[in-house]
């Protein structure tokens, strides 16, 4: 029987990890794909908007030669961390159930292999982020091969007709650097006027390529379905097709709380939050705690790094000093 497993080696389920480490408990965390298999997945050459010290955990310095982390520094230091701290990780094990028992939890996973194993734990800390639930258009054609929710980089869409969909700063860096890499860009976006999402440093270089025409914008424009070799759109009640390659619709992303429910945490239908107390965030299912995104509700970016990190403090001094 384990103590404690924290579920997601994200940098929120790291930094639950190393605060119960440094109050002597030492769990065990179970991660279905890679350490920060979230940022892994994330835009090859994308930088952070955070400064390196808002990403830091454990209190572990975060040093870069730049203003701002790349994607790849901060693969290094969250694995660099979780290793020399000797964070206990089983790495590709998906959680599939979870179920409270008297005495604690029991885990139900399955491996790369696909074998199928149970753990056994006292208090569980779900940290599984968002990234694997994109924001669906809810539209036919949306599960072709040739529409991603996800954006790696440029190269292999040379010359190619792309849709861009979305406008904040996912959609509007990938418009720019297809752009750049030779890719016909047409960036379809439902608002009206550019996002005040878009980062103050992004937005005029965004708006230049705009006014200059080497990205097609439409604006107040909905995808309504999507076909091998056009997509179809809506603007001001007029149906129109354009000829299409590929689709990147990046629509955001938000947490799935399924598991949650199905162990019996209530979920709040205004604010879509699952319930838990914020001072120890331990949710309405007592020893079951949530850390990072997956705290989220309906507007799934007021967690981030920066502040879903402080999560596991929370949660290490509720587990040490129950009340
Ligand atoms: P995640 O990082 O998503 O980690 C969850 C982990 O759980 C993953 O490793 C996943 O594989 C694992 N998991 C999921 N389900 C299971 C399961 N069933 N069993 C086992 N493991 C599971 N935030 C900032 O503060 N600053 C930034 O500059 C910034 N830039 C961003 C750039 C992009 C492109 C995006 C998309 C987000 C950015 N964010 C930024 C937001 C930030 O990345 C997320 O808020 C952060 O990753 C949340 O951390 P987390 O640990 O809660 O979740
Ligand atoms: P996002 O901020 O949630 O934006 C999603 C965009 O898609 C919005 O413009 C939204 O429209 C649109 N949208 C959502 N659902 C839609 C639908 N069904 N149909 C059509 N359009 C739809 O997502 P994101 O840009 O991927 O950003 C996610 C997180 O990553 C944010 O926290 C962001 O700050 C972060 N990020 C960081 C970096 C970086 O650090 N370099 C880069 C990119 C993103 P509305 O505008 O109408 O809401």
């Amino acid at each position: 029987m384990e103590q404690v497993i924290v579920i997601g080696a994200g940098p929120c389920g790291l930094s639950a990890a190393l605060e119960l480490k440094k109050n002597g408990i030492n769990p065990l965390i179970l991660e279905k794909g890679c350490i920060v298999n979230s940022i892994y997945g994330f835009p090859t050459y994308m930088r952070f908007f955070s400064t390196p010290e808002l990403l830091e955990i454990g209190e572990v310095p975060f040093l870069v030669s730049g203003e701002k982390p790349t994607r790849q520094d901060a693969l290094n230091y969250y694995r660099e961390v979780a290793c020399r701290q000797g964070l206990r990780i089983q790495s590709g094990v998906k959680v599939e159930g979870v179920k409270k028992e008297e005495k604690g939890f029991v885990l139900e996973t399955v491996n790369r292999k696909g074998e199928k194993e149970s753990f056994f734990s006292e208090k569980v800390v779900l940290a599984t982020g968002y990234y694997d639930n994109p924001n669906w258009l809810g539209v036919p054609g949306e599960k072709l091969e040739k529409v991603s929710h996800y954006y790696k980089e440029a190269h292999p869409y040379q010359g190619m007709k792309v849709a861009v969909i979305g406008g904040k700063n996912s959609a509007v860096e990938a418009a720019m650097e297809l752009e750049r890499a030779g890719a016909q860009v047409s960036w379809i976006y439902r608002g009206e006027t550019y996002s005040p999402s878009i980062k103050s440093w992004v937005l005029p270089l965004f708006e230049s390529v705009i006014n200059k025409e080497k990205i097609a914008a439409y604006w107040r424009t909905q995808v309504k379905a999507i076909e091998e070799n056009q997509i179809i759109l809506e603007q001001d009640g007029k149906e129109f097709a354009i000829e299409n390659n590929y689709v990147l619709a990046l629509t955001g992303y938000h947490p799935n709380h399924e598991l949650l429910q199905s162990i019996g945490v209530e979920i709040n239908n205004e604010t879509g939050e699952p319930i838990y107390n914020q001072e120890t965030m331990e949710t309405s299912v007592p020893g079951l705690f949530v850390a990072g995104v997956i705290a989220a509700g309906n507007n799934a970016n007021v967690i981030f790094i920066e502040n879903g990190r402080f999560h596991g403090s929370l949660i290490a001094e509720a587990i040490k000093n129950p009340s």
